[in-house]
């Protein structure tokens, strides 16, 4: 298997272009991660931040997390909730051991797997996450289909330090109504006029763009079509709108 070779040194002084950063892929789904990091580096993506969710994909995960551009994410996600859920603490351990791990995610509600994972135990394991996040000092990342209103009506009642709403699906007003907590809204490549009005709405401070690949997006190089919408819909340079959201990125995961 080729070995992660690229630096962010090397990839500034060879290209004349912005570094971007993918704040949520699942890099373990690929049959070849590594191949996926160099190429996504060499097209000037500097960050990639992987995501985990189940027992499995947490351990692979911390495997992939490291060097110069990789870092993860892990926790249990609401498919695996009912399954993994005595894992959950198994998070902390991992988290312990690599520096690379920064977060605890995807966590939150899935309406679609709630015959696999009763809804109370989704959020039963959702909110113990949050509380070892806090207990870290590390941001959650949110995960929710269908379950919005809801995980906005847990988070008020059980707060997460920090919180990124990964593969945003609310509106423009849930949008403004957890900027304004200070949480990060996370942008996929997805062109629909409701995205378009979550960008409008909220100010660049509280965007980030994720690719969520192989999900979403083919590979964490697609960043660059969320970035591009980012900077047309904000109307500034595609430079400046780079620069900013993979700030944002460095900024909430302290990288
Ligand atoms: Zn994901």
């Amino acid at each position: 298997m080729p070995q992660i070779t690229q630096s962010i040194e090397r990839i500034k002084y060879h290209q004349d272009v912005p570094s971007l950063a993918d704040a949520h892929c699942h890099l373990d789904l690929f049959d070849d991660p590594a191949t996926v990091v160099n190429d996504a580096v060499s097209k000037g993506v500097s960050v990639i931040i992987t995501s985990g969710g189940s027992r499995k994909g947490n351990e692979m995960t911390s495997n992939l997390a490291k060097g110069l551009n990789v870092y993860g994410v892990i926790g249990i996600d609401p498919t695996f909730a009912a399954a993994d859920h005595e894992y959950v603490e198994q998070s902390i351990e991992l988290i312990k051991k690599n520096v690379h791990l920064i977060g605890i995610g995807e966590i939150g509600l899935d309406v679609k797997v709630e015959d696999k994972s009763k809804p109370d135990i989704q959020k039963e394991v959702f909110m113990e996450q949050i509380d070892i996040a806090n207990d870290l000092g590390i941001p959650v990342i949110i995960h929710s289909r269908g379950r919005m209103k809801d995980v906005i009506r847990i988070l008020d009642e059980h707060p997460a330090d920090r919180a990124m709403f990964h593969f945003f699906e609310g509106d423009e007003e849930q949008a403004r109504y957890l900027a304004k907590k200070g949480h990060m809204i996370s942008i996929p490549p997805r062109d629909s006029a409701r995205m378009k009005r979550v960008i409008k709405e909220i100010d660049l401070t509280n965007i980030v763009a994720e690719t969520d690949a192989p999900v979403a997006g083919k590979t964490p190089s697609d960043v660059r079509s969320v970035v591009e919408l980012i900077s047309s819909i904000k109307n500034i340079d595609f430079s400046e709108a780079a620069e900013r959201v993979s700030d944002n990125v460095k900024g909430f995961f302290h990288i």
